[in-house]
């Protein structure tokens, strides 16, 4: 799960992790209030979507009197923001951050992320920073430093001095700051079961001070049971509604770009159906896990939300009967043609618990544009070659 801007700095001000003063609004006269109580005389005005490349998208702007203020505000209020981290489509602007300018000496990158091949948060950092840090890996992979630090033994003294001479930090008093800074980060990353934390811009101001101008996070949605407050930040309006949709259902559903639906149970199967329809020439509009509970009334609903996908030209089910029984997903089948109006072929291959009752059933059944596939393969060539028309 992610959360705004905003929010990001409401936890590292929690924590004593330097941010500048700033206030969340969501109309033009909130705006121009909120710069007012701020006082000036420079202010900046973000927009807060859950995307970054917000700067170039034209979502942050500098606002040098309190008309700029409102001016700005006007414009990016209400704007669809596109940046390179949305899709095409862009984000409606609903939120906005009104934020004290700070007094920028210098620009740096820090994040904490999880290294999953040395099994252990690290804290990444460059002196190139407010720029797109995957350019920056790309074309000059020698300034981003890494600090892996073992949360067995926590943030020592000597990560902050790994890190502080590893972006050329050498005055004794940044050097204290930005290790004080990058202690109070690694703490609120674990305490708050934190998947990644990125600041881009970190800068330093002129009296040597580190800052945080900008905060995204993440956050490991399996923990978010020990967080209340944390699930309370969540802004459905910035989610994919379809698998909010999903969610409702206990279905776990990602959208993607293909022409062959996908309804699977169990994320292994989902993948292998995904790589295997890859194989036999075709493409998965999506991965959906029906999981272990799944009943007609879920599977109905994954029809339902697989057909709201005008790419969609076929849909594949496979389903391993186990917990599952096939039965049940057959019974699925067959109500969810009757809600909704399948209009694409639908290639179906089970297995295990009751196939063979389930077999009988969709048989009985009678359902034109019903394939069966013998098995994974046989399928998902099926569902290919239906996809193309054949
Ligand atoms: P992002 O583009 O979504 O990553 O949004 P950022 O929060 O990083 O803002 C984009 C850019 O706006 C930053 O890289 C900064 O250069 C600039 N910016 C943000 N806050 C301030 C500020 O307080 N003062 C000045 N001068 N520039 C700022
Ligand atoms: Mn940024």
């Amino acid at each position: 799960m992610n959360i705004h801007e905003y929010q990001a700095k409401q936890i590292f001000a929690k924590y004593g992790v330097p941010t500048p003063k700033g206030i969340m609004v969501e109309s033009v006269p909130a705006a121009v209030k909120a710069a007012e109580e701020l006082g000036g005389p420079v202010w900046v005005v973000k927009a807060q979507i859950h995307a970054g490349g917000r700067g170039l998208g034209g979502g942050v702007k500098l606002a040098k009197s309190l008309e700029e203020v409102k001016e700005l505000s006007e414009e990016i209020l209400g704007m669809t923001l596109v940046t390179h981290q949305t899709d095409a489509a862009g984000k409606l602007v609903q939120k906005l951050y009104i934020e004290d300018g700070a007094d920028i000496q210098a620009e740096y990158y820090l994040s904490v992320v999880l290294d999953r091949k040395l099994e252990m948060p690290s804290i990444v950092a460059s002196t190139e920073g407010g720029m797109n840090i995957e350019d920056v890996a790309e074309n000059t992979p020698e300034k981003i430093i890494k600090v892996p630090v073992d949360p067995a033994v926590g943030f020592q003294g000597f990560h902050g001095r790994e890190l502080a001479f590893g972006l050329g930090i050498t005055d004794k008093t940044e050097q204290k700051n930005i290790i004080s800074f990058a202690s109070k980060l690694f703490k609120l990353y674990m305490e708050n079961d934190a998947e990644m934390i990125e600041i881009n811009p970190l800068v330093r101001t002129g009296s040597g001070e580190f800052l945080a101008l900008d905060g995204k996070m993440g956050f490991d949605n399996s923990a978010l049971g020990r967080h209340p407050d944390i699930e309370a930040m969540r802004d459905l309006s910035e989610e994919d509604a379809d698998e909010v949709e999903a969610a409702k259902y206990g279905l776990s559903y990602v959208a993607l770009d293909g022409e062959i639906g996908c309804m699977v149970n169990g994320a292994g199967l989902a993948m292998g159906t995904m790589d295997t329809i890859n194989h036999m020439g075709g493409t998965p509009a999506n991965f959906l896990d029906v999981g272990g509970s799944a009943n007609a009334e879920t599977v109905a609903k994954g029809f339902e939300i697989i057909l709201k996908n005008p790419n969609v030209k076929a849909i594949f089910v496979n389903i391993f009967g186990g917990i599952v029984r096939c039965d049940r997903i057959a019974n699925g089948i067959i109500e969810a043609t009757k809600i909704t109006d399948v209009n694409v072929p639908v290639i179906v291959r089970l297995d295990g618990t009751n196939a063979p009752e389930a077999s009988q059933i969709l048989k009985k059944a009678n359902i034109s544009n019903l394939i069966v596939g013998d098995d994974l393969a046989d399928g998902a060539a099926k569902a290919v070659a239906a996809a193309k028309g054949n």
